[in-house]
């Protein structure tokens, strides 16, 4: 049985087909253009490949709710041509198979669940910090929607003592994506992260902001496990000074075994970046 799979970015729609068990056969990238044109391009590459179901995971927002008329529309993107698209429906409607859709990053989330890092957890945290910052959440072994899905992106922190820089936000300026994605790192410091590399006090006021947001992850949905991915957490010595945030801001308040060994909590995500094309591919597998 053969499954489709897409991973729907801002730039790029990731196409791929894959097994039940995780094997991916043959894989496309497409630029992300006017809705009409990418869809047909992905049509044309999933066309005749005999899939059973797609599985989609996508930038949002989305409409998650199965009982709304537009399920599976994206809402009020900054992608203005692809606002209010029918994405789930076109697709469905031009392959003529069952299609799940849920976030990029609760794909990516399920992604590590499946075939990654939390495999035989429940209740996971996947946090991508890049061009945006957002956030998959598993609870009890299901990805969390709730009234939409979650936006773990914007939640709201305390400025460092240090940090002059105003945010960048168009909705909350100082946000957790105002003042730590990557277009905040490069407007704070004048350069990208990459080159940013061995500047201590880039990443210490990085992780401070990280360490915040995961802190607050911990005290509201108790998560097994918080894996962290996108562009700027390639800068692997983030690692051990965002753990090092959480220990202090914690602060011996929880004692835990999953908090004993915080190397093993928070960790990079495992799966080579492929975890998001593999979750939506599990997405595909859960709507036969
Ligand atoms: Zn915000």
């Amino acid at each position: 049985m053969i499954y489709g799979a897409i991973e729907a970015g801002g730039t790029k729609m990731v196409c791929a087909i894959g097994t039940a068990d995780g094997q991916l056969l043959s894989e496309a990238t497409f630029a992300t253009k006017e809705p009409a044109e990418t869809t047909r391009e992905m049509v044309a590459f999933f066309q005749e490949k005999k899939i059973k179901a797609l599985g989609i995971g996508s930038f949002g927002p989305v409409d998650l709710n199965p009982a709304s008329p537009t399920y599976g529309h994206l809402l009020e993107t900054p992608k203005l041509a692809w606002r209010y698209f029918d994405f789930a429906g076109t697709l469905q409607r031009a392959l003529a198979v069952p299609v799940g859709i849920d976030t990029d990053v609760n794909a990516a989330c399920l992604g590590e669940m499946i075939y990654g890092c939390a495999q035989g957890l429940k209740n996971v945290i996947y946090l991508t910090v890049g061009t945006g910052i957002g956030a998959g959440v598993a609870v009890d072994g299901k990805l969390l929607h709730g009234m939409l899905h979650p936006e773990a992106g914007h939640i709201l922190l305390e400025p460092h003592p240090e940090d002059s820089y105003p945010g960048n936000c168009p909705y909350h300026k100082r946000c957790l994506e105002g003042m730590a994605s990557g277009p905040a790192i490069a407007e704070r410091w004048g350069a990208k992260a990459v080159d940013l590399h061995d500047q201590p006090k880039v990443w210490e006021i990085e992780s401070y902001y990280i360490g915040q947001a995961l802190v607050n992850y911990i005290l509201v949905l108790s998560p097994e496990k918080i894996i962290l991915g996108g562009g700027v957490m390639k800068q692997t010595q983030l690692f051990p000074l965002v753990r090092r945030q959480v220990a202090r801001l914690i602060n011996g308040y929880l004692k835990t075994k999953e908090l004993k060994d915080l190397d093993n909590y928070i960790v990079p995500n495992s799966l080579k970046d492929r975890q998001g094309i593999l979750g939506a591919l599990e997405l595909a597998k859960r709507v036969c």
